[in-house]
């Protein structure tokens, strides 16, 4: 079995020899590379599936505190907002289920990389907002649910395999940035876009994370990286709103990927996760630096 693709174009060509829808190859690729059989692979999907979900659950029962106190449990305020602007049940799930998420990771729970740690709210956030939300009759199934994960990973894996999924690497636009175009193209299979608009909406997501630096304060995954969680969800459902209104992306995939690279590669070290500049370097961002780096109680006065 052919297991390497490194453009959509070459993915095309390799479901056609392989004579196999996308979801299909990608079950039969795992089961391939993994030596399992498609049933083993599609259980340790659902297990990790189950993960995420879980994941959000505790984000949302309980307000979510990191010991730097950079996470603040803001998922549950923005479950159940006192005033909101958007009110649609999908966008605000999708987000506070995004932020939910991450806050768990800032705070040492268990969660999946999807593909990073600092990004792994933004799919498992979008898909569960979007499973969650529809109307009786339209319900996903487990299967259809499994797909769009796995649909999800596939563009991980283009944009791996040509330029990088590390923010040490090509800044947060190839974290954050990678998982709004995989959560985009997750959203498009589930909306039953054919193979060329899954891609397309994966594209316009990504476009819009392009140059995106990785400046995280006090070098934790916190700031900005748990809020942005959030935007990048929305990032992807605006991508398949454009997609399904027929708004497409002028440049390909396969050329945003190659513009990631080189925008990555010429980021400057200071805003590629070493915390020396950007949003770490603020006066603010410097003084959680300060604290977190010597967090004992300042002494009583006159002791
Ligand atoms: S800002 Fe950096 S550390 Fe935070 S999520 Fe983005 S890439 Fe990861």
């Amino acid at each position: 079995m052919k297991t390497r693709f490194h453009t959509v174009q070459d993915l095309a060509s390799v479901l056609e020899s392989e004579n196999l829808p996308l979801g299909g190859y990608l079950v039969a690729r795992e089961a391939f590379i993994q030596g399992k059989t498609a049933d083993e692979v599609n259980a340790e999907l659902d297990r990790r599936i189950q993960i995420t979900r879980a994941a959000l659950d505790r984000g949302l029962s309980a307000p979510q505190l990191s010991f730097s106190g950079l996470t603040r449990g803001n998922a549950v305020r923005l479950a159940a907002p006192e005033k909101a602007i958007v009110t649609d049940p999908f966008y605000t799930r999708a987000i506070a289920y995004a932020l939910a998420v991450a806050e768990v990771n800032a705070c040492g729970g268990r969660v999946i990389s999807f593909p990073t740690a600092g990004s792994c709210g933004i799919v498992p956030g979008t898909l569960w907002a979007f499973r969650d939300t529809r109307p009786s009759g339209e319900e996903i199934d487990d299967a259809r649910f499994r797909e769009a994960f796995l649909v999800a990973s596939c563009v991980g894996i283009l944009i791996a395999e040509r330029a990088t999924l590390a923010g040490a690497e090509g800044g947060c636009q190839a974290e954050c940035g990678a998982a709004g175009a995989m959560a985009a193209a997750g959203l498009a299979s589930l909306c039953g876009c054919a193979f060329g608009a899954i891609f397309d909406a994966a594209a316009l997501s990504l476009k819009n994370s392009l140059g995106l630096a990785c400046d995280p304060v006090a070098g934790l995954v916190e700031v900005p990286c748990v809020k942005r969680n959030a935007f990048l969800a929305a990032n992807a459902l605006t991508a398949v709103s454009l997609e399904l209104a027929g708004v497409t992306s002028v440049i390909p995939f396969d050329e945003v990927v190659t513009a990631l690279k080189a925008i990555g590669d010429s980021l400057p070290a200071n805003l590629r996760e070493n915390a020396q500049g950007g949003l770490a370097v603020t006066p603010t961002g410097l003084s959680y630096r300060e604290k977190i780096r010597d967090p004992r109680p300042e002494a009583p006065a006159g002791v």
